[in-house]
């Protein structure tokens, strides 16, 4: 499966940061990537960011609505992404789960409504630093899997992120044993629950990767590409990244 390595900028990001998303698409059009690449920027920024790609990187959002349209002030659907260049979302970040509130449910109605409207759709999983001292972290990846992600979507359009919260920008990570077991666990509840179309969902390691750690992480089994936060605002760092992805069909 080709590797996705996708960007979430977080609430960063002004209008003169656009010069970084022009690097990056200049950068993958002089010397393409084995990877998909992908910058989820704050809604504000879209529309522009599209038009400086220029079809050469893809750009995504960090949220969207379970709804289509309606009274939900402040809110942005996955329509709304969709009609401004957008092809993929962000749902269930971590940083939405613990300061907004979203549940399981709520994640999964999400991922519903980015499915539906056409969005490639990046469900984020992940256990804390307490539930895996506990021996718990693969019981809560699954849990969540099961809980975040609804019958129905398209599967090869879909990406599970497993982040643990604790590696999410403090500079530690899990062993690269750590992550292939967590790993094959959500490819076994994937494929326990679709079959073998089980098998199209990308999984994404997230949390505190770099271009140091990137060669040897995206070259584990059960690895489909990143998610980088931090280290995806300055094209410098995110392009030296995308070029340890490795070569697969
Ligand atoms: C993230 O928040 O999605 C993330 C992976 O952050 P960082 O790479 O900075 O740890």
């Amino acid at each position: 499966m080709r590797p996705l390595i996708a960007g979430n900028w977080k609430m960063n990001g002004l209008v003169r940061q656009l010069a970084e998303v022009a690097a990056v698409a200049s950068a993958v059009e002089i010397a393409p990537s084995s990877a998909d690449i992908l910058l989820c920027l704050p809604a504000t920024l879209i529309a522009r960011a599209v038009q400086v790609a220029a079809g050469r990187i893809a750009l995504g959002g960090q949220d969207c609505s379970p709804d289509a349209a309606g009274a939900f002030t402040g809110d942005v659907s996955a329509d709304m992404l969709i009609d401004v260049g957008a092809t993929a979302v962000i749902v269930g970040h971590s940083e939405r789960r613990r300061y907004h509130g979203e549940t399981d449910v709520i994640v999964s109605t999400k991922a519903k409504a980015a499915s539906r409207a056409g969005l490639l759709t990046i469900i984020c999983i992940g256990e804390t630093e307490a539930q895996k001292a506990d021996g718990k972290t693969l019981s809560v990846c699954s849990d969540q899997i099961a809980g975040s992600m609804p019958d129905g979507m398209t599967l090869s359009a879909t990406a599970i992120a497993h982040e643990p919260l604790w590696a999410i920008g403090s500079g530690r990570m899990p062993t690269p044993e750590e992550i292939v077991q967590v790993h094959a666990c959500i490819r076994e509840c994937l494929v326990a629950r679709f079959g073998a179309e089980g098998k199209k969902v990308r999984i994404l390691y997230g949390g505190s990767v770099k271009s140091t750690n990137a060669r040897e992480i995206l070259a584990l089994p059960e690895v489909d590409g990143a998610l980088v936060g931090g280290a995806s605002l300055k094209a410098v760092d995110f392009d030296a990244i995308i070029r340890t992805a490795p070569m697969r069909a």
